[in-house]
């Protein structure tokens, strides 16, 4: 007999979360108003107070035209650094080791410039056989960049046969053989298809030690799992905000640069006028002075109305705090496992990600094994309100969101699965 409703929601009424802070988007079918929303691993929720802040800050144009760069309650010009310190907390680094900025991948691309420098016999890059598409053209591009071949730069690491997830052996293994040919270890701390969390300070280790730059994609990772990049001696990091971060589609990213990189004169890095340090930037001299922190590369004059919904957002993570948040997901993600054993036992669904709490973050992908993923998703919407995402062929991603998801949520994905997938017996 599967776990029943009212459980659910006495789990609620216990450990609530704070989904009065969010808009839930109506449900597209089912019997219930609002939709179960577990795609927050793509997209996150608009918190209630975005709107009201990007309108605020689109009033300073109406009102001040150009003046806003200095007039404004929160003037253009040095609006980014209001994002700098609640960055910095969330990724445990220092204000001079953060920037939000562009793009992930542009980002990642910027970093490469200054991180990935093949020489001699040390030029190859690796990955994870599971990373996400982006990042496998991103590095592909950055070793023909260099004039080297893909195919022989870029090395995949693959988990071991009959096996879902890497595990941290294979990793330093790998390093510790064939360390020497490596210039650049670039994985993504939460892998977005199979949910894992890396051992991030251990790789990290095992990739310096080895005398190869690491650097982490967090787009997964942030505001998902206590991070703490300074402490761990990653070289460097970029994220997204549009997933965890809840900043809204295409927001604006952020990069980390480890304090024993800022200054330093030899690193090559793509400038603009936003790169030189902004006491002189109005000089308009025809070299650049960039400062020693992570905004040396910024390259353009920031957007403006992009800033009001990440600033909106790390404030609600400074408010409730990660380690908070990090418990409740533990608890909600432990409770959605526990609903989908139920269910998986006689249907032909797989849980991939790691059991072990220290091994994931908040999301579940569940192996489809007859059908198709896509079709699968589709009807969970339709008929059940409930919104996951496939990824093609065979994988859905399901990810309980501590801030705004609740234990309900996750008993209508069991409710739903058992409805939708039928059994083997
Ligand atoms: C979401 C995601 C991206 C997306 O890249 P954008 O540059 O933001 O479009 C890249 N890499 C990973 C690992 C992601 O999860």
């Amino acid at each position: 007999m599967r776990s029943d409703e009212q459980e659910a929601h006495r789990l609620d009424k216990a450990d609530p979360g704070h989904r009065h802070l969010f808009l839930v988007p109506p449900a597209d079918g089912g019997r219930y108003p609002e939709a179960a929303y577990l795609a927050g691993n793509s997209l996150g929720l608009q918190p209630r107070a975005t709107r009201r802040e990007l309108l605020a800050d689109l009033d300073a144009w109406r009102r001040l035209g150009v003046e806003g760069h200095l007039a404004a309650e929160r003037p253009w010009l040095t609006y980014h650094e209001l994002l700098t310190a609640p960055a910095a907390r969330l990724v445990g680094a220092s204000p001079a080791e953060t920037v939000v900025m562009n793009s992930l991948t542009v980002n990642l691309h910027l970093l490469m410039v200054s991180f990935y420098r093949p020489a001699a016999q040390r030029t190859r890059i690796v990955v994870e056989d599971a990373a996400f598409p982006s990042d496998s053209y991103a590095v592909r591009s950055q070793a023909r960049f260099h004039g080297l071949d893909p195919d022989t730069t870029v090395v995949r690491l693959a988990p071991r046969p009959g096996e879902e997830t890497l595990r941290t052996r294979d990793v330093t293994d790998f390093l510790a053989a064939e360390g020497d040919t490596v210039a650049l270890v670039l994985l993504g701390g939460v892998n977005y298809l199979t949910g894992e969390l890396m051992d991030i300070p251990a790789i990290t280790a095992a990739g310096r030690a080895a005398g190869a730059v690491v650097g982490w994609d967090l787009a997964h990772a942030v505001g998902n799992v206590p991070l703490a990049l300074h402490d761990w001696d990653v070289d460097f990091a970029a994220w997204c905000s549009y997933k965890y971060l809840n900043s809204g589609p295409g927001a604006l990213a952020g990069v980390f640069v480890h304090q024993r990189h800022l200054g330093d004169p030899d690193l090559p890095r793509f400038e603009g006028w936003w790169s030189t340090e902004a006491t002189t930037r109005f000089e308009m001299a025809p070299v650049s002075r960039p400062p020693a922190t992570a905004e040396a590369w910024q390259i353009s004059n920031p957007p403006i109305f992009a800033m009001g919904p990440v600033r909106t957002s790390l404030e609600l993570f400074d408010s409730v705090g990660m380690p908070a948040l990090r418990a409740r997901s533990v608890r909600l993600t432990g409770y959605l496992h526990r609903l989908i054993d139920e269910v998986t036992a006689d249907r032909p669904l797989t849980v991939i990600t790691p059991r072990d709490p220290d091994r994931r973050g908040c999301q579940l992908s569940v192996r489809v094994g007859a059908g198709s993923a896509a079709e699968l998703t589709k009807r969970l919407r339709h008929e059940h309100g409930v919104v996951a995402d496939a990824r093609e062929p065979d994988i859905v991603r399901f990810a309980p969101v501590p801030l705004y998801s609740t234990y309900h949520d996750c008993w209508r994905v069991a409710e739903a699965l058992a409805a939708t997938v039928e059994t083997t017996s």
